[in-house]
């Protein structure tokens, strides 16, 4: 073993195994071309957009079948060297990190739509496939994949971070969106979960468990999923306010009205100032509502009647819609940017993203004392939320030469999530533990229940290949 890797002050100190030249001579005879040993490949599969350092894998197998992972892992099995599966690499939680060295297996290559059941409602992919090129291929079927986070990820790394995103308050999560899966497990088994029927009580929930694993548990190699009828009537709107507090009264009341409202997302102040720089939009610089309604003209109509009501009694102000498609388009567009927009705005510099969750009822209390604690704080930060299911994002914009900003913004990160947890909520909504939030697992499952992780992990991992050192230490 070679010496620990420190991370960072926060989280643990890893080993790196060795990874035996004899394994790669092997993956070389068995994978040709499609391994890489090339540094720049390595350092690309080795990071995400977390801000953490570590060494990267030894090697990068790009594979272009099921059989391709299946061998990969079993070959990584045979000399107990960790397995790392790569989707695109938008994760932000230290996810993809090589903490104990490894391989990676890149499956961005597995980008075939594999089958459209327009009838049922369902499509069956291969896991490279991204969620816009998804889009794009089934558009002429009249259907539509919601789940977008603001990265065009891939399908199979949304499956293993349960990712979600702007359209979730209306349509779930990848939780409610997965219906069946075929994986390799960590001994290179291929097995199957799941059926493309609506519901089953067929035995233990497979596909749920391995929704949101992480690579924890196996390389997901296939994934049917849900799609929707493309709505017949869609309608955006943006509407300033003059607080934070206003936008999510405003917020809390849709819901708690039960107005099926599709998104609802808020922007603060901060961040319309950079994403109107970034996009060159003239937006009015006040925290702000995004919203989209789905359904039929006159449900449309009545939805957004009901909310601009409701927005109107906050200080809504300004409600402008966006009722083609190309306007539309330009504020989601503007929307998914909000993270780049701001990166640009301190050039340079590295992003802590929080992404606690709360019951709609505690979204105020959460919220309001923590944008108190980062004004104070005098780090520049921008805040986003999906706050019609609970969920917001402060990305804390960090000067990679000044550790003590880091250390500040992790003790806000800190009291944030300590503050979600006190109010019956969650330290990640969407974008899974990884590396980052592997302390804070134990403060919100308690140490029974990530104990029985541990001990699924064991049994069906037992040579702790498949990601090992994520979502919690062994
Ligand atoms: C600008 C920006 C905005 C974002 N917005 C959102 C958002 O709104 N909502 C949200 O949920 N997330 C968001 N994210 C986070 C990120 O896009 C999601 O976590 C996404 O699901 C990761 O997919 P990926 O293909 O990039 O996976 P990767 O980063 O490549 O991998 C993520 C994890 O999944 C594992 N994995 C990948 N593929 C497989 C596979 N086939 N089998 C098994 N394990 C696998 C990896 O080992 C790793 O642990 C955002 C990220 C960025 C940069």
């Amino acid at each position: 073993m070679n010496a620990p890797t420190a991370v960072n002050h926060l989280v643990p100190e890893f080993h790196q195994r060795e990874v035996p030249e004899a394994l790669i001579e092997a993956l070389k005879a068995r994978f040709g071309q499609q391994l890489s040993t090339a540094m720049a490949v390595r350092s690309q599969h080795g990071r995400d957009e977390s801000s953490f350092d570590v060494p990267p894998p030894a090697a990068v197998v790009f594979a272009q079948s099921t059989q391709d992972v299946a061998d990969a892992v079993k070959l990584a099995s045979q000399f107990e060297v960790p397995v790392i599966p790569f989707g695109v690499g938008s994760s932000l939680e230290g996810h993809l990190l090589a903490v104990q060295g490894g391989i990676s297996i890149d499956v961005s290559r597995m980008n075939r739509v594999v089958s459209v059941n327009a009838d049922d409602l369902t499509v069956t992919v291969q896991p490279g496939v991204t969620r816009k090129q998804l889009n794009d291929e089934i558009k002429s079927t009249g259907l539509f994949f919601p789940i977008d986070p603001g990265a065009d990820a891939s399908i199979g790394g949304m499956t293993a971070t349960r990712a979600s995103g702007t359209n979730a308050v209306r349509y779930g999560t990848m939780r409610e969106n997965v219906l069946a899966l075929e994986v390799v497990t960590a001994s290179g088994e291929v097995i199957r979960t799941g059926t493309r029927a609506k519901k089953s009580s067929a035995g233990y929930d497979l596909t749920r468990l391995l929704v949101g694993s992480e690579g924890t548990l196996g390389v997901i190699t296939e994934i049917t999923l849900r799609i929707y009828p493309l709505p017949e009537a869609v309608s955006a709107a943006i509407c300033s306010f003059p607080s934070i507090e206003d936008a999510v009264r405003t917020t809390i009341q849709i819901i708690q009205l039960g107005v099926p409202i599709a998104r609802v997302e808020l922007i603060d102040q901060h961040t319309v100032r950079m994403v109107n720089a970034h996009s060159k939009l003239g937006l009015r610089e006040e925290p702000m509502l995004l919203m989209e309604f789905h359904g039929s003209p006159a449900g449309v109509k009545e939805q957004a009647e009901t909310v601009q009501d409701i927005a109107s009694e906050h200080g809504g102000k300004a409600f402008e819609w966006a009722s083609t498609p190309e306007e539309r388009t330009r504020l989601w567009t503007a929307r998914h940017n909000a993270y780049f927009a701001a990166v640009q705005s301190r050039p340079g510099c590295r992003v802590i993203s929080t992404d606690t969750c709360v019951p709609i009822s505690r979204l105020a209390d959460c919220l309001l004392d923590s944008v108190k604690e980062a004004d104070a704080s005098g780090i520049p930060y921008f805040l986003v939320g999906h706050v019609g299911d609970g969920n917001f994002h402060f990305g804390y914009l960090l000067d990679p030469n000044a550790p003590e900003e880091r250390v500040k913004a992790e003790q806000l990160n800190h009291a944030l999530v300590a503050r979600a947890l006190a109010l019956e909520g969650t330290c990640t909504g969407e974008h899974g533990v990884g590396l980052h939030k592997m302390g804070f697992l134990v403060d919100e499952a308690g140490v029974g229940a990530v104990d029985m992780m541990r001990t699924i992990k064991r049994a069906l991992d037992p040579k702790n290949i498949m990601n090992p050192g994520k979502i919690f230490s062994l």
